[in-house]
């Protein structure tokens, strides 16, 4: 790698539309019509004479949860660099959320460990509250309302290939039901995006057609969500606190609930969520669900006052997994993969979406450097690589610490120095402002992971938590 992973990183955040730039494609393909599908599709008007996104799910007048999508009814928070990304690629996105209902809440005392508040962080960081349907309809309509985008209902089903490059998708149409395979229909494309989401069938098709798969990765993180809407009869603007995250260690005393976030919606309503881990399954009926909540930060027992709209809706997710693209070996040219199909992560750090976006960043990048379309796009995978690794620092992290603890498991000297650093800043975060903001950017997706490894940051948190504990 020339660039350091940081500076590389830095340079995606700031990735613009390239404005008038030379067409490389007669039609582009998009595989999967959600988040991220529709941000390369959105890369791809810029580069193509058309782009069609192939979705099996009948998008054309959703407004609520559909199958393809089986987490959108779990509470979703864009992240701060979500967000500024959105806005670069759909102007005014933020404004349109806002005029539907939707809430830019002040990260600011948002966040608590063990119901203790972070410290300030001095920044005016603000998280976008709104249901994952509404926030993915509001995308959509303005993407396909983009002249040379469209939507064809259908399920891809495999790829076709000429020369060692992607030239066709095969799909069957699904606007009349899904009947099986028979009477596959072909689009010829001069270039590919699986976006098919975390059970994309790419790898299996690579397989098929004579090409390397990518390596894949799993890492235990037994997740357990319950999410459920809840009336909200007052303002947001009238709210004590107008959106929580509560994080909890193991030992604190929170009925099994490990993170719980509260965040006010669309339509006058709140969205609340308990996760557990592993058999830990808290709030399965609205009595659970409000009980467990009455253990919680004041918040909790308010946005579950008003009446339940519909049921507690759970979601089990057994690993985080990610798809090592940049090592695979031959690969035909023409074809990358973004958002979930990619990297699926443990969800409770919201990473997603974001990631989605810095992807769409990364396909920009690599389109705007002159890409030698003939062979593997192995410098957008590269790219990509950078942003999947600070996200997964970020959350696999956390998970393999629980593990190796789970199960007694001596971690090498350096991995233990870097889970005590990481202790440190967190314990940090509610003494040390300065630690809470760098702290953020990097949990905010602002900021690259490793710039968390300030030898000069650590020495600060550890002296705040010396200073805690003398003075306690
Ligand atoms: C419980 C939970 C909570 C989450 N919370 C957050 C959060 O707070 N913040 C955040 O940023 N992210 C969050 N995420 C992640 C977020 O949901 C995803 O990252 C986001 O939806 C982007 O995913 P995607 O577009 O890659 O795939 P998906 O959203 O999974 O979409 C895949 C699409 O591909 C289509 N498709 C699949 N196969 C085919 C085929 N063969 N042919 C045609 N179409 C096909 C599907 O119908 C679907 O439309 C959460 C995830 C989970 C599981």
């Amino acid at each position: 790698m020339t660039d350091s992973a940081v500076s590389l990183f830095e340079k995606l955040v700031h990735v613009d539309p390239p404005g008038d730039v030379p067409v490389l494609f007669d039609t582009a393909c998009v595989i999967g019509g959600s988040i991220a599908g529709l941000l390369a599709a959105r890369v791809l008007s810029d580069r193509a004479r058309r782009v069609v996104v192939i979705e099996s799910d009948d998008v054309s007048a959703q407004t609520g949860p559909r199958p393809g999508v089986p987490q959108d009814q779990q509470v979703h928070t864009l992240l701060p660099a979500g967000q500024l990304w959105l806005e670069r690629w759909v102007p005014g996105f933020t404004k349109e959320a806002q005029d539907r209902g939707a809430h830019l809440v002040p990260g600011k005392g948002a966040t608590s460990l063990d119901g203790v508040p972070q410290a300030p962080d001095g920044e005016d960081h603000r998280l976008l509250t709104i249901g994952r349907p509404l926030l993915e309809t509001l995308i959509r309509g303005r993407i396909t309302s983009l002249p040379n985008v469209s939507v064809l209902r259908g399920r891809a089903t495999g790829l076709g290939y000429r020369d060692d490059a992607v030239s066709a998708v095969r799909y069957v149409a699904t606007a009349g039901g899904d009947h099986g395979d028979a009477g596959a229909e072909v689009l010829d494309a001069d270039f590919v995006v699986d976006a098919m989401g975390r059970s994309s069938r790419l790898s299996n098709w690579l397989g098929q057609g004579g090409y390397d798969q990518p390596g894949l990765e799993r890492l235990e993180a037994p997740i357990n969500y319950a999410t459920a809407l809840f009336e909200r009869p007052v303002d947001v603007a009238d709210l004590e606190a107008p959106g929580a995250l509560a994080l909890f260690s193991p030992e604190y005393p929170s009925g099994g609930v490990s993170v719980a976030a509260a965040n006010p919606i669309e339509d006058e309503r709140w969205i609340v969520m308990l996760m557990g881990y592993g058999d830990s399954r808290p709030g399965r009926t609205v009595d659970e669900f409000r009980e467990a909540c009455a253990k919680l930060p004041s918040v909790f027992t308010t946005a579950t006052a008003g009446a339940v709209i519909g049921d507690v809706v759970t979601y089990h997710q057994a690993e985080s997994r990610r798809r090592h693209f940049a090592d695979v070996g031959r690969f035909p040219a023409r074809l990358v993969s973004v958002g979930d199909a990619v990297a699926s992560f443990n969800p409770i750090y919201g990473q997603g979406m974001s990631s989605a976006a810095l992807h769409a960043s990364c396909l920009a990048s690599y389109l705007g450097g002159s890409p030698e379309l003939g062979s593997a796009a192995r410098e957008f995978f590269r790219l990509q690589q950078v942003v999947v690794d600070a996200a997964w620092a970020v959350s696999a992290g956390g998970d393999a610490a629980r593990l190796d603890a789970r199960d007694g498991t001596d971690v090498p000297e350096d991995i233990a120095r870097q889970r005590w650093a990481m202790e440190q800043i967190t314990a940090a975060t509610l003494l040390d402002g300065d630690v809470t903001r760098a702290f953020n950017n990097v949990s905010y997706m602002l900021r690259h992971p490793a710039t968390l490894a300030d030898p000069a940051l650590l020495a600060r948190a550890v002296a705040a938590n010396e200073e805690a504990a003398t003075a306690t």
